[in-house]
């Protein structure tokens, strides 16, 4: 698979600071933020600061550093948001996973029932 990135993509101008962003945790090779149409009371992004474009393409060239990273941020949030009851982490890649944004990123949702994983069909 070749994978590539637009460096033009909104979360690319989230990264060089040229869209503001509410940031819930920041750490050397990862950044989240709350999603700006929140779909549950938690609706936190988590991405890394490198340029992936999708979750295959992170867990293939990413180095060891930001892997751990990323993982490691992702236990932060959810020590941080309120998870008690229940979470889900989705990552949504290309075409049928209905991808919008093209920089691999995680949605972290929470704070609500959250229902059937897919819809059927
Ligand atoms: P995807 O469909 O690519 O998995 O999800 C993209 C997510 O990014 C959506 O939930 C959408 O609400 C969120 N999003 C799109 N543009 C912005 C933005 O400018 N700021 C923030 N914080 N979230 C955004």
């Amino acid at each position: 698979m070749r994978f590539e990135y637009d460096p033009e993509n909104i979360f690319a101008k989230i990264l060089r600071g040229e869209i503001p962003n509410k940031t819930v945790l920041e750490t050397e090779h990862s950044l989240a933020f709350e999603d700006i149409s929140a779909q549950a009371p938690v609706h936190v992004l988590l991405i890394p600061k490198g340029a992936y474009v999708s979750y295959d393409h992170f867990a293939r060239d990413a180095s060891d550093a930001e892997i751990l990273d990323f993982n490691r941020a992702m236990a932060k949030i959810c020590e941080t948001v309120g998870v008690e009851d229940g979470f889900r982490a989705i990552t949504n890649a290309r075409r049928d996973g209905v991808q919008e944004v093209p920089h691999f990123h995680l949605h972290i949702l929470a704070g609500r029932p959250l229902g059937r994983m897919l819809e059927r069909g």
